[in-house]
């Protein structure tokens, strides 16, 4: 009787077929392995901040629990491994649990479906060690009567290295420079504590895209602050963070610091300046119009104020604020009793001297017998707020 019979091992097609490429259904799956990942893989993780490289590229790690962090790694290592180990004839490749890659009994030409899970471990020392079992499941072939099904394990060594990063900033290495300073005084005790949380806040957002964002060192200053940035792009981010809550005006200067050798183009610093409004909550202030206003907020978009006068709640953005010519007032703040409430005025005594003044009634309800917080600015009288007893 004729019939074909498979090359490599001689048996018949009716019994080991159907032959594919002359092979029987066996030996196909033999000659055509599809876990090829190797045995060992090597991987490094950097000491400093436990960044490792993901398809050549330095990522920061989910977690930064130790036993957590080796096992995402290492984990991160086999994926690739087994993903670039594949051969031509996988198409698709899915990961699936153990359980439910038992399950598979069928799959479409060109699919794999693989497994993993640690057996052997040892984590508390460097290099870190960690056996996985792989098992994979695939069909190549059209022709094929039972899938692929290959178990191997694979050992991934975790070493630590200092990456690249982190060898400048260890190295001292900065950009930039970002400067915080208040527009004609120095910044406050309160600004500098709420900048620097700020800073704090928006460095670790803007690390998790830009990792060289770092700030090498924080220096204060008598004006203000000094951030040493390690990347222009993070010092012009926080000087606009700082501008959005704060107000002000960003401005850039570069400094010519040296010649690169190796390049011999020049290197330059860049200096990110934010400078924050002079204005604070509570001061008073003026217009070239004489209004008189007392500050209540200051931010991104502009200054608050209350017409002391009108009692009203306004609200300039920086350009009419500006162009009003509204700036710090001379004045003199302190407290008064109303004695007698007319129809018109009020009668009230200087708390320091005793003095008795006929003031214009102002637009906030008053009682006789209360304190009052008042300025006075060119020789007018402005209520402020009632004084609180606990003052
Ligand atoms: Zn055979
Ligand atoms: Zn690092």
């Amino acid at each position: 009787m004729g019939g074909r019979f498979c090359y490599r091992c001689g048996i018949s097609e009716e019994e080991g077929g159907p032959l594919i490429d002359g092979l029987c259904q066996v030996c196909y799956r033999k000659e055509n392995p599809v876990l090829l990942i190797s045995d060992e893989i090597n991987m490094e993780i950097c000491q400093n901040c436990g960044s490792y490289r993901k398809r050549g590229v330095w990522v920061d790690p989910k977690s930064y629990n130790l036993e957590e962090l080796i096992f995402e790694v290492a984990e991160s290592a086999l994926l690739e491994a087994l993903e670039d180990s594949l051969g031509e004839k996988v198409k698709e490749f899915e990961i699936v649990s153990m359980e439910e890659l038992g399950r598979v009994v069928d799959l479409p030409v060109g699919k794999a479906v693989a497994a993993f899970v640690p057996v052997r471990w040892h984590i508390g020392y460097f290099p870190a060690i960690v056996t996985y079992e792989v098992r994979v499941k695939a069909r190549t072939h059209e022709l094929q009567r039972e899938l692929h099904d290959e178990t191997k394990q694979v050992t991934v060594y975790v070493r630590q290295t200092v990456c690249p990063r982190c060898q400048k900033f260890l190295g001292g290495y900065f950009e930039a420079i970002l400067q915080v300073r208040a527009e004609g005084r120095p910044l406050s005790e309160g600004e500098r504590k709420a900048i620097g949380r700020l800073v704090e806040e928006k460095v670790d957002e803007i690390m998790r895209k830009d990792r060289m964002g770092f700030i090498q060192d924080t220096i204060e200053k008598e004006e203000g602050l000094d951030f040493y940035m390690g990347s222009t792009l993070s010092a012009r981010k926080l000087a606009q963070a700082i501008r959005e809550r704060f107000g002000g005006t960003i401005s850039e200067a570069y400094e010519l610091v040296g010649m690169d050798r190796q390049t011999s183009r020049e290197v330059y610093r860049t200096s990110v300046s934010v400078r924050i409004p002079k204005f604070r909550k509570g001061d008073i202030v003026a217009d070239r119009e004489g209004n008189v206003y007392e500050v209540t907020g200051v931010g991104g978009k502009g200054i608050s104020l209350r017409n002391l006068s009108t009692g009203r709640e306004e609200h300039r953005d920086w350009k009419t604020a500006k162009r009003e010519g509204i700036d710090e007032v001379e004045h003199e703040e302190g407290d008064a009793m109303v004695t007698s409430i007319g129809k018109d005025g009020v009668q009230i005594m200087d708390m320091e001297n005793y003095r008795i003044y006929e003031v214009e009634k102002p637009p906030m309800e008053l009682r006789e017998g209360d304190v009052y917080r008042m300025v006075e600015v060119k020789g007018r009288k402005y209520f402020l707020s009632k004084k609180e007893i606990s003052d």
